[in-house]
């Protein structure tokens, strides 16, 4: 398996991808720029829109165009006009926290969570928005709320907060959105770089993006243990999303935030973003149902 570079954007931190198979597009972000990526497999494309400061996760919306997480808040977005309007405002009291990674579970509520801009305290939290409901608070204590998915099975939600190094999983309820009985599936502290964003494919696997790792490694969370993984010509994997008509390519987004003019000389890639043919499929990205 070798990845292909897709898109050689040299994002400042390219983030969050999510596959939207009515149109056939990926869409990821870059949260120091701002912007919304729209990007066309079929037509090798991408065009961005300029959503705000800090956009950090973006999800394809069941009633047409996007939701997305900013600063201090979850919004919907026209991909046409571009302009983001307010679903549900978090931490505005809080100005060194901002939203990160986002993603919608199967029954199409859109979970978020914040971090310290600094890395530091675990004062940020994860945040559950649901359709005709108010925003909710799912946890606390999180210092780089990141990855997320659930299993085939739909009863285990898998998260990372980067720091911890770990991969946690909870017992989930697909009816009611709750999560209990934390525990951890796959301690990574023995791998390469930090764990940021994940996929999981149709055998329940998990794919975690390295930070710092120059990686992406396909984990057994009954287990543990990593299955194989796939060295990337950039240090610095920050997420991966299956998409594709089969969903059988495991896209991948990187950064040159945080890596040095001399280092990033020898990277020249990173930014990019990447395609990874692989042989298993992955589990669709869910839409926001609000
Ligand atoms: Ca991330």
């Amino acid at each position: 398996m070798n990845p292909k570079l897709v898109l050689e954007a040299k994002s400042e931190l390219g983030e969050g991808p999510s596959w939207d198979s009515r149109k056939g597009v990926l869409y990821w972000v870059d949260i120091f720029r701002g912007l919304v990526h729209v990007y066309d497999p079929d037509k090798s494309e991408d065009r961005v829109v300029q959503a705000g400061h800090y956009v950090s996760s973006v999800v394809p919306r069941k009633s047409g165009g996007v939701a997305i997480t900013l600063q201090h808040g979850f919004y919907r977005l026209n991909l046409e006009e571009g302009k983001p309007s307010l679903l549900a405002g978090v931490e505005e009291n809080l100005a060194r926290n901002r939203f990160n990674d986002g993603k919608c579970d199967p029954a199409g509520r859109f979970w978020a969570g914040t971090m310290d801009i600094e890395e530091k305290s675990p004062f940020a939290a994860l945040y559950v928005l649901e359709k005709r409901k108010a925003v909710r608070k799912v946890l606390e204590g999180v210092t780089v709320s990141n990855g997320l998915g659930w299993s085939p099975d739909k009863r285990t939600m898998y998260y990372i907060d980067t720091p911890t190094r770990r991969i946690s999983a909870f017992d989930y309820s697909e009816r009611t959105g709750d999560i209990e009985n934390r525990r951890t599936a796959i301690d990574m502290s023995g791998q390469p770089g930090y764990p940021d964003g994940m996929a999981v494919d149709e055998e329940g696997m998990i794919w975690v993006a390295h930070w710092g790792g120059w990686r992406v490694t396909r984990f057994n969370p009954q287990t543990g243990k990593a299955l194989e993984h796939v060295e990337m010509p950039a240090s610095q994997v920050t997420s991966c999303c299956f998409g594709g008509e089969e969903l059988k390519q495991l896209y991948l987004t990187t950064a040159r935030a945080g890596i040095s003019p001399d280092a990033l000389a020898k990277e020249p890639q990173a930014g990019g973003l990447f395609m990874l043919e692989v042989d298993v499929k992955g589990l669709p990205t869910f839409s926001f149902s609000g």
